[in-house]
């Protein structure tokens, strides 16, 4: 009989979990993934190296290291569109593979929400090349200062207050000292400034936890304009809103983190869609196609409790895989699906690497308690993709000493 054919269309959490739990069923199956780097990266580190208080090598692993080549056939390209009524998929330089079931797990692209000037001046932090051009591009910045002693070079706007923000800045702040060193910086001078257009900050958790975590970034230079959304983008200025008026602040650094959306091959392959995002079955596959499954950031299921759809999180995306590769399974083998459910275990926001506040299993957690914590997740999420090897290698084990 011919053999059963699978492809899973990229290896971040929700995809290489996936990888994993079908390696580990042996299905009489040809298994592809298909991710266009030859590595995976750990995308809730990617602040730190936008910061540079790591390098993309300590958030990456090969993905060769989670691939078992009796069972798996890893092709390294990009993933253009999927026919979906004639079960195959476009990449970029292979050009058509055929699949009986799919795995459609291509994560999150920046948005932009079409505000002018966006995408041409801004930088978002969406893969290991934006992060990296984040940092270099601040680099180049602060290396001019000394010659044209021109403010603007000084000045970082981050747009957004959400977690990606908040996370970022609190890394951010810790590198500052180190950098006013190294480019002979008037510290006085530096601008750190975080516009948000909601009028409350961090809004998911108890106003104790939100207050100690903004504070911490205040202490640390950081100025917030809240209830203040963002109109236009320039090469140096960011142009918001305040009390129906347009305002303005002059800065060469703009980083882009205003939210997400569902990577565009989903609407570009014709899938009824929102922001990227499919609205999936029970069993986590798109509507009339049960033999698509979609999970993470490119699916939304609903959460009963307020009728939204959950965040896209890791968290969500890695308990996906298990779901979808159960139900593929249950599938094969002519045996009733299990619908997705979804408890949600809490969150944790750092603020720097030792800091952080969150909410976890509901108790409330702040400091260096809430920031061992997320370490301890973060080193399980490591070994629910990469296995215990990669944990021990990658993982974050200076909560330890
Ligand atoms: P991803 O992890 O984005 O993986 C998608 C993969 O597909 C990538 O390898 C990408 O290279 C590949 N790919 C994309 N397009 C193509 C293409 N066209 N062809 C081929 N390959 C392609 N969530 C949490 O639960 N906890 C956290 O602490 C947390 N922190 C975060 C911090 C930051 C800075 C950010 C940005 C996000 C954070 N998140 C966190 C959210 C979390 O990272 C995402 O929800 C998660 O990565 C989604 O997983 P995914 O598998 O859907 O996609
Ligand atoms: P987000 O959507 O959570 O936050 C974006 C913020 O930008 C919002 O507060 C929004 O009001 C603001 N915003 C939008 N448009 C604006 C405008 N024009 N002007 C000013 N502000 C504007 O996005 P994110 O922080 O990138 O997070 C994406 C997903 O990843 C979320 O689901 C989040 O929970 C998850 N995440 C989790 C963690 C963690 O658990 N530690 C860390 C990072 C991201």
């Amino acid at each position: 009989m011919d053999k059963m054919k699978i492809v899973i269309l990229g290896a971040g959490y929700g995809g290489l979990r996936a990888l994993k739990g079908l390696q580990k069923k042996h299905l009489n199956a040809e298994i592809t993934l298909v991710n266009k780097n030859e590595y995976h990266y750990e995308a809730t580190y990617l602040h730190e190296v936008a910061s540079g208080a790591n390098p993309p090598e300590r958030i990456s692993f090969a993905i060769k290291d989670v691939v078992d080549t009796k069972q798996t056939t890893f092709i390294q390209d990009t993933v253009i569109k999927v026919n979906k009524d004639d079960k195959t998929v476009e990449l970029d330089k292979t050009g058509l593979i055929s699949y009986d079931y799919l795995i459609f797990a291509l994560g999150f692209e920046s948005e932009s929400f079409g505000i002018t000037g966006v995408d041409e001046y801004a930088l978002p932090m969406v893969d290991i090349n934006t992060a990296v051009a984040i940092k270099e591009h601040m680099h180049r910045q602060f290396a001019q200062y000394e010659a044209t002693k021109d403010d603007a070079l000084l000045s970082i706007v981050v747009c957004g207050a959400g977690f990606t923000s908040i996370e970022y800045l609190g890394e951010l702040t810790q590198q500052m000292p180190k950098l006013i060193k190294q480019y002979n910086l008037p510290a006085d001078k530096i601008q750190l400034t975080c516009i948000e257009a909601m009028p409350t900050l961090l809004p998911m958790f108890v106003e104790k936890l939100s207050t100690y975590g903004i504070q911490k970034l205040k202490d640390r230079g950081v100025k917030f304009l809240v209830g203040t959304p963002i109109k236009e983008v320039t090469a140096d200025t960011v142009i918001y809103e305040e009390n129906e008026e347009r305002k303005s602040i002059k800065a060469k650094t703009i980083v882009w983190t205003t939210g997400v959306k569902g990577s565009s091959v989903v609407g570009g392959s014709g899938f009824e869609e929102r922001r990227g995002r499919v609205m999936v079955e029970a069993d986590l596959t798109a509507p009339g196609y049960p033999e698509v499954f979609i999970i993470g950031d490119c699916s939304a299921v609903m959460n009963p409790e307020n009728n939204r759809p959950y965040p896209t999180t890791a968290q969500i995306a890695l308990k996906q895989a298990d779901a979808a590769v159960a139900n593929l399974v249950a599938k094969v083998n002519n045996q009733p699906i299990v619908p997705f459910t979804f408890k949600s275990q809490g969150s944790v926001c750092s603020i720097g690497n030792n800091e952080a506040i969150g909410e976890v299993l509901g108790a409330n957690l702040k400091g260096y308690p809430a920031s061992m914590m997320k370490k301890v997740i973060e080193d399980r999420s490591l070994s629910q993709t990469g296995g215990l090897k990669i944990m021990f290698s990658k993982g974050r084990f200076d909560l330890y000493h």
